[in-house]
C-alpha cells in the first residue's frame, strides 16, 4: 500500500497541453501526462488539484491506491452512488 502524497493546486508546467488518458470510476480522478511525467488530477472547486507527479510506475501506484480506495468506498456503501 502506497501513501498518497498531498494534493496540491494543479499548475501546467509545460507550454504543451496536458494529456488526459483515463478517467476513473465516477470520474473521480483523471490520469494525465505532461512533459513525459504522469500524475493524478481531481476537481477541486473551480479548479484542479494534482498528486503523485512523477515517472509512470510511481505515479501509477498513487493512481491505483486512489482508485482502490474509491472502490472500497463503493463496497462499503453497497451502492454505485457515493
Ligand atoms: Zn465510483
Amino acid at each position: 500500500m502506497t501513501a498518497v502524497p498531498a494534493w496540491e493546486p494543479h499548475r501546467p508546467r509545460s507550454p504543451r497541453p496536458i494529456r488526459s488518458i483515463e478517467l476513473s470510476c465516477c470520474s473521480a480522478y483523471e490520469w494525465c501526462s505532461e512533459g513525459g511525467l504522469y500524475f493524478v488530477l481531481r476537481r477541486a472547486g473551480d479548479g484542479y488539484e494534482e498528486t503523485g507527479r512523477g515517472i509512470y510506475a510511481r505515479a501509477r501506484e498513487v493512481w491505483d491506491e486512489l482508485t482502490e480506495e474509491h472502490a472500497r468506498r463503493h463496497r462499503l456503501a453497497k451502492s454505485k452512488d457515493l
